[in-house]
């Protein structure tokens, strides 16, 4: 059985050697992450295109998306690279410090509009939540602190305050170029960090089409304010990441498990996409094997039903990039093993609004019911396979189309396998022969094998999904006319 949850690994300078970029294609890779906060544009399209050519050599579709750096907060430089502090020490945050300036008093702050949001009593979190100040006054644009857990605090570490609150925009200035980019790459995702609204989502969303971008966007949830209108967020969104770095901070490590799950959920009842991400592996990034916590993680992230497990530092700056690939995707072929991630209460009580929606509902009632083997949905835009998707099962879907863009974005979906194909008869029953005759040829049925097939009357175009048609391998041949 392949593996149904997607991996998705953020490329980097430990994936630049030809010969990584297809061990981690052959170790299973399905999306790379261009992560934009790092590296130039220059370097970003090397890698896309690398990673286009190879996937099209190895014949395994991989799909691209771009991660936007969004407001990120910053200190700035130190003289001397570094400094370190101790519990109770005093330390200034001042936005009219120069950004290379800082030294053991005071560092600049990339947002300089961080001296507004905060106030005595408020609690920043720097480096991911490896340092804690309490802020103790704000006079101009210093921001008082007293340290309450210390360390080492290097350059341009991030930080997060508690609670969630900050003023800045979404999209920054930088952003909006490399949406640009990101349109002129032809990514097929794009992840819009820090949203705090779907106003947020929509506007990236613009921004991309105006920019002749195809891609489907991602919503990173990484902030507290997000959680709040999380329904609004994942009706304009084509999929959403639970961003457990930022989030964590934001709103407390603890409070994480129960929001993943939860996320997960909704997104998946919403028919939203959903990539679960950060940390994952996070102890691979110097080890060959994963801790026993990190085999867990993974494992109950596929058994709460996500798409796609995601993988960053990991891979991108990590010592074994193809071995936490081959790692990831052995933990979830295991769990996907067990019963409950093969089961679907999904939407049996709504009512559907649309005729395609409810040709994918039906398909998968019957396939999980009937022992089917796969299922082939002919598809222009993908969506009859994403509906499917949607429905915990441990059959296949194929998404066979003509369409390099939807062969792409379906690497996503959880469930859903990419296969190239042209209707080239026009006559249904014919269809139904290539269709079978192509599964055949990629070994994915044998004789006697059920399948279901849903495509539409009218082929070539999109939505139009109105027919399921259950066949059995062998049996589908017509007689020849003479
Ligand atoms: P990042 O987003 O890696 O771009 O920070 C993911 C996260 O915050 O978890
Ligand atoms: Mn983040």
């Amino acid at each position: 059985m392949p593996r149904r949850t997607k991996i998705v690994a953020t490329l980097g300078p430990a994936t630049d050697d030809p010969k990584m970029m297809d061990k981690i294609i052959r170790a299973g890779v399905d999306v790379v992450r261009l992560n934009l906060s790092h590296d130039s544009h220059d370097s970003q399209l090397d890698r896309a295109e690398r990673i286009r050519d190879r996937s099209r050599a190895s014949g395994r579709q991989v799909g691209v998306l771009c991660d936007l750096q969004g407001p990120k907060i910053r200190i700035g430089r130190f003289k001397n690279d570094y400094i370190v502090l101790d519990e109770e020490d005093e330390f200034i945050l001042d936005a009219s410090c120069p950004l290379t300036d800082g030294d053991g008093i005071r560092v600049g702050l990339t947002y300089p509009g961080l001296v507004n949001d905060v106030s005595r009593g408020d609690t920043l979190l720097l480096d991911d939540g490896a340092l804690v100040f309490w802020i103790s006054e704000v006079d101009g644009q210093e921001i008082h602190c007293k340290v309450v857990v210390g360390g080492k605090l290097s350059n341009n570490k991030g930080i997060n305050k508690q609670g969630g609150g900050l003023s800045a925009p979404a999209l920054t200035e930088k952003d909006r170029a490399d949406i640009k980019f990101a349109a002129e790459i032809d990514a097929d995702y794009l992840a819009v960090s820090f949203v705090r609204s779907a106003e947020d989502v929509s506007e990236a969303r613009k921004l991309l089409e105006e920019a002749g971008g195809k891609g489907g966007i991602i919503a990173k949830i990484e902030r507290a304010e997000a959680l709040d209108c999380i329904e609004e967020i994942i009706e304009v969104s084509d999929a959403i990441m639970v961003a457990r770095g930022d989030l964590g901070v934001e709103i407390g490590d603890a409070e994480l498990p129960a929001v993943q799950k939860n996320l997960i959920k909704i997104a998946r009842k919403m028919n939203c996409v959903v990539i679960t991400a950060t940390q994952m592996m996070q102890s691979m990034i110097d080890s060959p094997i994963p801790t026993r916590a990190e085999v867990f993680d993974v494992a109950n992230s596929v058994l709460d039903g996500t798409d796609a497990v995601m993988l960053s530092a990991e891979t991108s700056v990590g010592k074994y990039p193809h071995k936490v690939i081959a790692a990831m995707d052995r933990v979830c072929v295991e769990a996907e093993k067990q019963a409950i991630v093969r089961r679907s209460q999904h939407r049996i009580d709504s009512v559907f609004g649309r005729v395609d929606e409810a040709i994918a509902m039906a398909t998968m009632y019957t396939a999980n019911h009937l022992g089917v083997t796969a299922i082939a949905a002919l598809t222009e835009s993908g969506s009859t396979s994403k509906w499917m998707s949607r429905i915990s099962s441990g059959i296949p879907i194929y998404a066979l189309t003509r369409n390099v863009e939807t062969r792409r974005k379906v690497t996503l979906y959880r469930g859903v396998y990419p296969v190239s194909f042209d209707v080239a008869s026009t006559n249904i029953g014919e269809v139904n022969e290539e269709v079978i005759d192509e599964l055949l040829r990629r070994g994915e049925v044998r004789e006697n094998d059920l399948v279901i097939i849903t495509k539409g009357d009218r082929s070539g175009v999109e939505g139009q999904t109105n027919i399921m048609k259950v066949m059995r391998v062998g049996e589908h041949v017509l007689p020849k006319e003479n």
